[in-house]
């Protein structure tokens, strides 16, 4: 084992949501396997999915640094809630300046641009970590720079084209993160936001979750956008066993034990695992229909489904779940809450994955070789599903929209039976992609991109940056 940290100290700071922490906490290990030493700022909700960490490293190695977030104004959302991490900059700095061998740089959350100036009022290299791609990355830094606007507020299918964007893509307005969509000129909160984001640009390094035979183009239009080249795609960004897997994001619903055992039970690439991320929620009516295209379709199927916030399946759709599983009986798995979802994705049973496309689940069903069916529903998922449908060719568009849609269920069914079967459309693409995710990580691209950013992390120790 290498130790090309030489115990250099860094202030790990994931943006404190499920998928942000997730892949960071992946990158994490890596620094404490080469040599590293790390602080980890989490609040105290989310110290539960560092555990895992925390148990397997020695503390000289590892510790939480617990910091809760200031509450935000009730019912406000991103915006509020990025402005008022930033109340932390002082308790941060206070405990640098007290901490008997500070952190040498900080690792942040791109939601976390202001601690870019943080780091320089500390003489310290930020690097910024992309939980998201390149493309996406490329997509919003064109928004939230150029501040392209809808000029028929009332269509909101106003086509956007980014024209400095490789590819040129082009969104109508409705598909544009709805926190872009809202942007109030001059309002504090949103200069906040905008601001904090553009320092992203400034920051001394880029980390992308991502790789080239994925998104060389994108990444090398950061790089020319930033004129430097530290610019580091290190992903996909994994557990590295189905031990770590069955703990990652938070303990499960179900036992891992139990879900494998069902998952054993059922014949190779015969099952679509169904997931929408760490917080998508279904309306009753989208449930609705994708019961009546899951119950059409006839596949076997495994289904996480989140709680809203008050703890409940979305209204009604807890009693349509309830009967629907009745029905299906043995064919389906119903996992109300926290699936292990690598593990499951990694299953030699599990054939298909039907996603909202959010990055991190685009690059586990990417790695894992599943068919994917994609379902954005807003952020950053409408680009990533462009990327896999469009621009590399391995996943089928199965519907796209947020709350107000309804998938049509027939065609749904249509598809859900065609990703498991023999005539899946993509599957040679998708193996030869998953091929090139997992070399990339294991001497090929993003390996050697990871020991460049090590090295040069690892000098900071010695100031010969
Ligand atoms: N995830 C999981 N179990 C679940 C739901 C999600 O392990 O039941 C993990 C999933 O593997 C991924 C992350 O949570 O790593 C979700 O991130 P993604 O970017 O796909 O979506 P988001 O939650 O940001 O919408």
């Amino acid at each position: 084992m290498s130790t090309v940290g030489n115990g250099a100290h860094i202030l790990v700071y994931p943006y404190p949501a499920p998928s942000h922490i997730i892949p960071l906490l992946d990158l994490t290990r890596l620094l404490l396997t080469r040599g590293f030493t790390v602080t980890v700022l989490v609040t105290p909700k989310h110290l539960p999915i560092l555990q895992p960490l925390l148990s397997t490293h020695p503390s000289t190695s590892i510790q939480p640094l617990l910091l809760s977030h200031p509450p935000k104004p009730p019912n406000s959302g991103l915006i509020a809630k990025v402005r008022a991490s930033s109340e932390l900059y002082h308790p941060i700095l206070q405990w640098f300046r007290s901490h008997p061998n500070p952190p040498v740089a900080i690792v942040s959350d791109f939601f976390l641009g202001w601690t870019n100036n943080l780091a320089r009022q500390l003489g310290l290299p930020r690097v910024v970590f992309w939980p998201s791609g390149a493309f996406a990355a490329s997509v919003l830094d064109s928004l939230w720079r150029n501040l392209p606007r809808n000029d028929e507020p009332h269509n909101d299918d106003f086509l956007i084209n980014l024209t400095s964007v490789p590819n040129s893509p082009v969104y109508p307005w409705w598909q544009l993160s709805e926190v872009y969509r809202e942007y109030v000129e001059g309002d504090p909160d949103f200069e906040f936001f905008r601001n904090s984001f553009l320092d992203n640009s400034e920051s001394w390094g880029i980390l992308f979750n991502s790789f080239s035979d994925l998104e060389q183009i994108y990444i090398d239009h950061v790089k020319k956008e930033l004129g430097h080249t530290r610019v580091w795609a290190v992903g996909p960004l994994l557990p590295p066993d189905d031990v770590g897997s069955a703990t990652r994001g938070g303990q499960g619903a179900v036992s891992h034990h139990e879900v494998m055992t069902w998952l054993d039970s059922k014949a190779v690439d015969s099952v679509v695992y169904v997931c929408f991320g760490s917080r998508g929620v279904l309306t009753s009516k989208q449930t609705e229909a994708l019961v009546a295209a899951i119950q059409h379709s006839g596949v076997h199927f495994i289904w996480a489904v989140k709680a809203n916030g008050k703890g409940h399946v979305a209204n009604d759709a807890g009693a349509i779940l309830d009967q629907f599983e009745e029905r299906v009986g043995p064919k389906g798995f119903i996992i109300r809450g926290w699936a292990p979802q690598v593990a499951i994705l990694r299953h030699r049973a599990v054939g298909a994955f039907l996603t909202h496309c959010g990055w991190n689940s685009v690059l586990e069903g990417l790695a894992a070789g599943v068919a994917m069916l994609t379902w954005p529903m807003g952020a950053d998922q409408f680009t990533n599903a462009k990327l896999l449908v469009d621009q590399i060719g391995v996943a089928v568009r199965a519907c796209e929209g947020g709350d107000q849609f309804v998938p049509d269920s027939t065609e749904l069914a249509r598809l859900l039976a065609e990703s498991v079967s023999e005539t899946e459309p993509k599957r040679t693409r998708m193996m030869q992609l998953c091929d090139a995710a997992l070399n990339a990580f294991t001497g090929g691209s993003s390996s050697m991109d990871l020991e460049d950013f090590l090295n040069r992390l690892g000098e900071l120790q010695r100031k010969e940056l």
